[in-house]
Parts: C-alpha cells; structure tokens; sequence
C-alpha cells in the first residue's frame, strides 16, 4: 500500500508542476478516488500481485495519458475552452477508467479461472474443553443449524478423547465428520496414557490433528515423532489435519517462512504422493492461537501461497488440491475476509468452535 502511495504522489506532483491551475485540485481528487478504485480492486481480486507491482501499474497509468491521450486530447480542444489542467485531468481520468475497467473485466475471468476445486472445510478443535454431555449438547447445536451453511462446506468437529465415540454417535446420520486431536505413534503396547491412531478409527473418527503447535510446545513433539504419528495415521485410515506455524519471536525475526517450509520437508515430503492427495495442512501462526490478534488475510494469503508452493516442489500439481486451512483467533467476523484469499482453504478453529452458532457463522464465511 505504501508503495503505491508513494509512487503515486511522486509521479502525480511530477506531472503536475507544470499545471497548477485551479481546477487542479478538483481533478487531483477525482484521480485520487479513481486511482483508490484501481487499487481496491486489485487488492481484491487480484492477491497474488504484490503493492510495489500495482504501484508500477497505477504509475503507468499516470504515464500513459501523458504520453498518448493527453496530446491527442489537447488537440481535439481549443485553447479558450480548455486549460491544460482540464486536459491534464480528462486524460488521466481517461486512462485511469481505462485500467480499471481492464482491472474488473480480468478480475471476473481470474475469478472464473482460480482453482478452487479444492475441498472447504471448518475443524473445531475442542482442545481440553467440555465434559461428555457438553460436548454431546454441543455436537448436536452444531447439527441442528447445520443446514443454515452452504453443503459445499465439510464440518469437523474434534472433541477430547473421552467423548469420542458419544460424539461419533450424536452426528451419525449428518455429514458432520469427527476427528481426535492427537494420537500414538506407535500402534500398540505398554504407552501408558496414550491412544492408538487404530482406537480412534475403530470409534468411527475419520480424521486426527497432528503437530499443533500447544503440542509440539507443552509435550515437545518433535518432526520425528510426527512422522511416526502420520504413519499410524495413514495406516489405520485417518486424515492427518497437519499444523504449521511459527512463534512471535520467528515472526518479527522474519523466519516464518523458513519454520514452515522446514516443518512440512521434515514430515510432509516423507508421505507418498497417494499419501498427500488425503492429506489437509492448518497453517497456524502461534501468536495468533487463542490470543485474539489475528493474522491480516494478505499475512495468510502470502504465507499459505508460499506453503502450497513449497508443496508443489515436491508434489506438483497435486499441491493444488491440498486443502490449507488457517487457525489463530479465527471468527465469524474475520472469516469471509481471510476465507476470501485464493490459497485459503477454511479453518481450523479453537476457542470459536465451543459455540454452535460462531462455529457455524465461520462456515457461513465461505
Ligand atoms: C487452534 O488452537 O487450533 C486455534 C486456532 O485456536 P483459536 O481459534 O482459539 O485461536
């Protein structure tokens, strides 16, 4: 946004000086909401170009009028009629109309033509909240309204390991899917306290959240145990949802990039290309997890673009029908905005998914 300001003012006042008649001010502002136009939209439709880029768009745009339209202006109007700011002012609006119109007519076919094949889901992860029968009340709040949200959106909820199955039960018949937030890593045997991936299968889960960020922080889960985690994850059939994400401290240094790229080449590129087409990856940002801040939906766009990209080198094309949610203080009043990017594939949700009706409102989000 800077950027474009910037150069717009810098070529603006440029190709000013030399017209600072009174109606000036009157096309200066006419420009200004037509160069704001120019740039709403392009922030809209078109996420994948980066401000110093439209920038040099709207740049052109105040070149060319100088270049083409304004002499050809000034020479089908007289010099009593017209001052050359009233030129200067129809040439750049000319111009400017010119690019936006281009701007929404490539923004309905880039619309059309965006890949959004892939699958939209909401995941609620309970994380250590309610009891049996609140989870129970809960699962069925969540079926009653679920018919108010698109079916083109895949619901899942993941509740504590102690009302699994109660859960599993409740939503039988409704195409609510039901998912634990953990597993074992290993199959079977003397792991006192832990919950094999095939348990959780046998209760009629068909997902499990692997590598969320409270449990490689609080239970120091390592790329090596996760490994193993998916492992027994792919071969009792359960979708791995697998999270990635960095702390504040790797955000403000700028490594967020670098966390995720390693956390998904030391788990993610271990999979078969078989393995990855099941596969769904939350992107996470941990300053954001329970916190309230959210992440702006262009920080998720970039990053959830840069992930697919990071999946597409190993995986190709199949990285476009990995569905990448995103998690951290998401709402149903930020949901639309962040749902609304072009590599954002829904969300997996914590403290909002306690709520049928917040819960649901993210899905309306879509
Ligand atoms: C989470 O922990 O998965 C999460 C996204 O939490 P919250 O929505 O509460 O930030």
């Amino acid at each position: 946004m800077i950027w474009t300001v910037i150069l717009t003012a810098v070529v603006f006042m440029t190709l000013s000086v030399e017209h600072l008649a009174p109606e000036w001010i009157f096309y200066a502002v006419c420009i200004a909401l037509l160069y704001m136009l120019i740039y709403i939209f392009a922030r809209q439709f078109h996420s994948k170009i980066k401000a110093p880029q439209w920038g040099l768009i709207i740049a052109t745009a105040c070149v060319v009028p100088q270049m083409v339209v304004h002499p050809l202006i000034q020479a089908l109007m007289t010099d009593e009629e017209y001052t050359g700011g009233q030129v200067m002012g129809i040439s750049f609006m000319v111009c400017s109309a010119t690019v936006l119109l281009i701007l929404v007519i490539s923004s309905l076919i880039f619309k059309k033509k965006r890949p959004k094949m892939r699958k939209k889901i909401v995941a609620g992860n309970w994380k250590m909240n309610t009891l049996p029968a609140e989870g129970v009340e809960l699962a069925k709040n969540v079926a009653a309204d679920r018919a108010s949200v698109c079916e083109c959106v895949n619901f899942i909820v993941c509740p504590p390991f102690t009302h699994l199955s109660q859960v599993v039960e409740t939503l039988k018949g409704t195409d609510i899917k039901v998912g634990a937030q953990n597993c074992a890593a290993e199959a079977k045997g003397a792991y006192t306290g832990e919950v094999a991936a095939s348990m959780i299968a046998a209760l009629g889960c068909e997902y499990v959240i692997l590598g969320h960020s409270e449990r490689r922080q609080y239970y120091g889960e390592t790329s090596q145990t996760l490994n193993k985690k998916m492992e027994q994850a792919y071969a009792n059939n359960l979708v791995p949802i697998y999270c990635v994400g960095e702390n504040l401290e790797e955000r403000e240094a700028g490594n967020h990039f670098a966390v995720c790229k390693a956390q998904i080449e030391e788990v993610v590129f271990n999979l078969t290309e078989e393995q990855f087409r099941k596969l769904v990856i939350a992107y996470e940002p941990v300053w954001a997890i329970g916190t309230g801040k959210t992440a702006t939906a262009d920080q998720a766009q970039e990053i959830h673009a840069y992930i697919r990209e990071v999946l597409r080198s190993k995986f190709g094309a199949a990285a476009e029908e990995c569905p990448i949610l995103y998690g951290g203080s998401c709402k149903p009043s930020n949901a639309a905005e962040i749902f609304a990017k072009a590599d954002v594939d829904g969300g997996l949700i914590g403290g909002a998914a306690l709520k049928a009706e917040d819960f649901l409102g993210i899905g309306k989000g879509f």
